[in-house]
């Protein structure tokens, strides 16, 4: 009884949502109490259904915890601006390729679904690294970017065709200059 008493206590204060409407598509949600935003999908998607066209709305040469990275000397900021919303899971539902600059979904997704991406699959070595809560089976737990992970396990994801090839021996030798802090 106590405890019925307890989890209806939690449902009242389960934190509200403010959304935003963003696209035909998607909708920006908002928590209440953290102020944390996620996109959602308002129609529903299937696995290699093109969600989104996406471009480069400005291009940097070192990336920001915004930027998208398509080599090594090119990150940009996303147009549309709302895809910046789709925030990692170590299980991701869609995949942002690079080289055909579309949103891509990797699994069935219902609507109000949050979209969630690799950041690995596109970051080799991230500007802000973080710790992972997507409490999906396989969490990484620290995301650093795919230069701190082992070709083992970045295998079992789709990445971008240009971090692929930082897994050959020449690009690690090669990127090993360039980021010193991996392992060889
Ligand atoms: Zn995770």
């Amino acid at each position: 009884m106590a405890n019925q008493i307890s989890s209806a206590k939690e449902e009242l204060n389960t934190p509200q949502h403010q959304v935003t409407k963003v696209s035909s598509f998607a909708e920006i949600r908002e928590c209440a109490l953290t102020s944390e935003k996620s996109l959602h999908a308002t129609v529903t998607f299937k696995p290699g259904d093109i969600i989104s066209t996406f471009g480069a709305k400005e291009i940097l040469t070192e990336p920001s915890y915004l930027t998208l990275q398509l080599n090594e000397q090119e990150h940009i900021l996303l147009t549309p601006e709302f895809l910046q919303y789709i925030n990692h899971s170590c299980d991701p539902n869609v995949f942002l390729d690079t080289t055909n600059m579309v949103v891509t979904c990797l699994s069935q997704i219902e609507v109000g679904e949050e979209m969630t991406f690799f950041y690995p699959s596109t970051e080799w070595s991230m500007d802000q690294e973080f710790d992972c809560h997507c409490g999906t089976q396989g969490c990484l737990g620290q995301i650093q970017g795919a230069g701190h992970l082992h070709p083992d396990v970045l295998q079992t994801y789709q990445l971008s065709d240009y971090n692929w090839q930082f897994t050959t021996a020449d690009a690690r030798i090669k990127l090993k200059r360039l980021y010193p802090s991996i392992q060889s």
